[in-house]
């Protein structure tokens, strides 16, 4: 552990989530078998590296598999709100541990201390969600259409349930699936980011020490560590009902073709090409908060993140100069001390898709009003820290069309009528969030109307980044269509049962159908 930072605590929080220096990463959480390739993880954050795992071989997979069924058939006929009792202790786990696993958040990922304390918080508030859900897992009775019969319906487990997640938020969505996933009675295999594995072994040894202390099998949770080709493992397996892939709209077009040519379920949660719209009664001061914290942070690598500013062309100059003035205060420098607003991004790769998309945006006619660029020197060695621009665009424009994992802001003018803006809003392939910030109850209403906004997520008068627990969350066209976290998304966890019974002793069939013997 000698080469990792020893500012901030790191090394402590390390200790703390039980993160050795070569991590199994393939364990199930106390079975040591992997013979993998190393993966090492270097932090965005000084470019140091933080500790390795081993990635997941064919032969590993199949016995995580097999402990993964096994439990599954041990976890599935516990009464749910006794599972909901061990995700209860799960999330009293990770109010223990929450500074240290917020640290490693920022550290691995990039995001600031704030925003990875704040993604423990959602995995808590996520558990005590599931925990009153446990008692809920509710179906319909309906009136039979036959006497003395009696017809309802039941939730059943679905079984084990592969969860593939992205780099930005690389605990948060792991817990948005397993907590519902397990008071449902399912058993669930993740596979982290290949660009976050730490965070997934600091997870995992926290979900394990619960199971272990309840003397429940293992294999209810399970981790498996590499790249696609591991994801791949999971999306062309038969033994998995349910694949929930958070990550871009590339990697969800082939896993939704994978999982759907063996007939198996997804869930997707993929890239987001987000806006908010500033109509002429919108509350300036409110307007810049949201559209620059939806813009940087997270330094623009959040699916929800602000990508246009879609704004009417009798405010557009005095929108534009308050966002620019704005962006003049913007800290840029390590996340984990708390002066600074803006992290580094998560590699190099992103660092050169940053630059290009400032290239093409001048390419295609735009014009760049917040200069952006890569910082070097003290405190910027990694090389993945960039300055957060602004560039007046079209919406037509092909790079505006696209999603730039970083912090570019493209400024869009609108006339008229709200419709016009919502055209706008709409007329990308994605349709993850979107706002409109108004005081005009008409535009506001026109806005989250049917013939508004079609993205999963419409506010007012808030910015697009960011979601509560709470709501079902996800997004339509591009985006996926799937959704998780809150309201009736634990359905997708489960499987769906009709049962008639006839309590006479007649055998009438439906529709009136006569079969006599
Ligand atoms: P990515 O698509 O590169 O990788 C995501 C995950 O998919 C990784 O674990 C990766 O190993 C795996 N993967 C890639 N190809 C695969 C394949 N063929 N089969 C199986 N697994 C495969 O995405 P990323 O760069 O880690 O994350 C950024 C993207 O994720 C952005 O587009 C962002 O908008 C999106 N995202 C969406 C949401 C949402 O809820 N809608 C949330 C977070 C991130």
């Amino acid at each position: 552990m000698d080469a990792i930072a020893t500012d901030f605590g790191i090394k402590e929080a390390l200790q703390q989530l039980g993160v050795k220096d070569i991590n199994e990463g393939t364990s199930t959480g106390v079975n040591n078998f992997s013979n993998g390739d190393v993966i090492e993880s270097y932090s965005p954050v000084d470019g140091k590296l933080i500790a390795k795992v081993k990635a997941t071989t064919k032969d590993d997979y199949e016995k995580v598999m097999q402990a993964a069924t096994s439990a599954f058939k041990t976890w599935r006929v516990m009464p749910a709100p006794q599972r909901g009792e061990i995700v209860r202790q799960f999330g009293d786990k990770l109010r223990e541990k929450k500074e240290a696993l917020g640290k490693l958040v920022s550290y691995e990922m990039g995001k600031s201390y704030q925003e990875g304390l704040g993604e423990v918080q959602e995995m808590i508030d996520i558990c005590d969600f599931a925990v009153g859900l446990s008692r809920q897992l509710h179906g319909l009775t309906m009136h039979s259409e036959r006497p003395g019969h009696r017809m309802y319906e039941q939730y059943h487990p679905l079984g084990v349930v592969g969860i593939i997640s992205a780099f930005n938020f690389p605990v948060a969505v792991w817990s948005w699936n397993t907590a519902l996933a397990w008071i449902c009675g399912d058993v669930c295999v993740w596979k982290p980011s290949e660009k976050a594995p730490i965070c997934g072994v600091a997870c995992q040894n926290i979900a394990a020490e619960v199971f272990k202390a309840n003397n429940l099998p293992e294999g209810i949770s399970c981790l498996i560590n590499g790249d696609y080709r591991v994801g791949e493992m999971m999306t062309k397996d038969t033994r998995v009902p349910l694949v929930s892939a958070t990550g871009s709209t590339r990697m969800g077009k082939i896993v939704a073709q994978e999982v759907a040519g063996r007939l198996g379920k997804s869930l997707l949660e993929l890239g987001g090409n987000n806006a908010i719209i500033v109509t002429p009664d919108a509350d300036i001061k409110m307007t810049v908060i949201g559209a620059v914290f939806g813009a940087v942070g997270t330094a623009g690598q959040r699916c929800t993140s602000t990508r246009r500013l879609i704004i009417h062309d009798s405010i557009y100059d005095k929108v534009k100069d308050a966002v620019v003035d704005a962006y003049k205060q913007l800290r840029i420098g390590n996340p984990l001390d708390e002066n600074n607003h803006v992290g580094p991004l998560i590699d190099t790769d992103a660092v050169k898709m940053y630059q290009n998309a400032l290239t093409q945006v001048v390419e295609e006619g735009g014009n760049i009003v917040v200069e952006g660029g890569v910082l070097s020197g003290e405190g910027y060695e990694s090389g993945c820290y960039v300055k957060p621009a602004i560039a007046e665009a079209r919406n037509d424009m092909k790079i505006v069309q696209h999603e730039t994992f970083a912090p570019v802001l493209y400024l869009l003018k609108y006339s008229g009528d709200v419709e016009n803006a919502i055209e706008m809003q709409n007329g990308v392939a994605q349709g993850l969030s979107s706002a409109i910030m108004t005081n005009n109850l008409r535009e506001a209403e026109r806005f989250l109307s049917h013939a508004g906004s079609d993205c999963g997520i419409a506010n007012v008068n808030i910015g697009t980044s960011g979601a509560e627990i709470g709501g079902a969350f996800g997004g339509e066209k591009e985006t996926g269509g799937g959704r998780e976290s809150g309201s009736d998304a634990w359905k997708v966890y489960m499987r769906r049962q009709t049962n008639t019974i006839n309590y006479t002793t007649e055998l009438p069939l439906a529709q009136g159908i006569k079969f006599d013997l």
